[in-house]
């Protein structure tokens, strides 16, 4: 296995590690940035961005993703893709006059590094109830854009009432023949301009205050027992799909012995993106952050850079 030295390593390349790694380079530290998959995150899935200001001609998740990407690269950053880090230990050792205090172990080598920060973004959480674990990838999904063309003028359901849920619901009204909006409350979380789009597809149907009780089927998913928090009632709604949009798991398993968490796995940073262990930064999705987006993950990654370079000189 190859054994690497780095001043600073970036784990994880959506976009608060693109901008942890754009701002690491200007300010001309020795880094490198690592990532599982392919460049990008989670907003290579996302049909539209709308929100990233400066870009008001509308592009994709995965444009906008290539585009943060390539502008690391025109600055000379290579980004090492599939690239999994699967541990990562506390250290001390010193080599060429400088002190390693994190030693990374991935499947293609073993980077230590003075100060690291974690980008790894987070994943969609699951409702967890009976039915669900054996129709994931039979009926059941986490990404509309990667899957809804399967479902083409068939019934589908949607559950959750966030931007994703709403985003991701306006997006299957262009492949199916009607989607359901099954949300546990009687109001949405989504901000108001999806709402408001949401409200006038004839093709969505809402079904407020419910919950999914268990999902039916062998082989493939068949129908949604859901049940009316008001009454009661328990409804079988016979659909060919279900995307749940619930929330957000922190991709954060191989830090949380190092660092402060919440009670969701979800790293807690001050202001500065420090985490509770000296050398650790977070950014992005995977911390206690009140909003998750581009924009807040980029501009994490460019504080956590900036606040990294402060470490090295004090
Ligand atoms: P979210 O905002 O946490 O919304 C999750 C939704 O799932 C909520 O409506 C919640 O209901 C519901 N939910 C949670 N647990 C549930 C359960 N066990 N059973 C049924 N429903 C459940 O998650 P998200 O929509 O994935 O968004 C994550 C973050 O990314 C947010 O900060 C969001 O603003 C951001 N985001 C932004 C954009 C954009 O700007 N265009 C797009 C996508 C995501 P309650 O409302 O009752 O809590």
């Amino acid at each position: 296995m190859e054994e690497l030295r780095t001043d600073l390593l970036v784990i994880g390349a959506g976009p608060g590690g693109l901008g942890a790694a754009l701002y690491a380079r200007r300010a001309g530290l020795d880094f490198m940035i690592v990532e599982r998959n392919m460049a990008g995150g989670q907003i290579i899935n996302t049909e539209l961005v709308e929100n990233y200001p400066g870009l008001k001609d509308k592009v994709s998740g995965f444009e906008l993703a290539q585009s943060l990407a390539d502008h690391c690269r025109s600055f000379g950053v290579e980004i090492l893709e599939y690239h999994p880090v699967e541990s990562i230990e506390a250290i001390s050792h010193e080599a060429s006059g400088k002190r390693y205090s994190f030693k990374c172990t991935g499947s293609k080598n073993v980077i230590s590094a003075r100060a690291i920060i974690i980008a790894t973004g987070a994943k969609p959480d699951r409702l967890g109830v009976k039915g669900e674990a054996g129709l994931i990838g039979k009926g059941i999904s986490f990404c509309a854009t990667c899957d809804g063309a399967l479902y083409r003028d068939k019934e589908v359901a949607v559950i959750g009432g966030g931007d994703t849920a709403v985003e991701e619901v306006l997006f299957l009204t262009n492949l199916v023949e009607k989607v359901y909006l099954i949300h546990r409350r009687d109001e949405l979380r989504a901000c108001d301009m999806l709402q408001c789009r949401a409200k006038e597809n004839k093709k969505i149907e809402f079904i407020w205050s419910s919950t999914v009780e268990e999902f039916i089927g062998d082989d493939k998913l068949e129908a949604v027992m859901v049940k009316n928090k008001n009454d009661g009632s328990i409804t079988r709604l016979d659909v060919a799909a279900v995307f749940e949009y619930v929330g957000l798991r922190p991709n954060s398993e191989t830090i949380r012995d190092l660092v402060k968490t919440d009670e969701k796995g979800f790293i807690i940073t001050d202001n500065t993106m420090k985490t509770s262990h000296e050398g650790i930064y977070a950014i992005g999705d995977v911390r206690d952050t009140p909003l998750r987006q581009v924009i807040t993950a980029v501009a994490d990654g460019a504080v956590a850079s900036m606040q990294v370079d402060k470490y090295f000189l004090e």
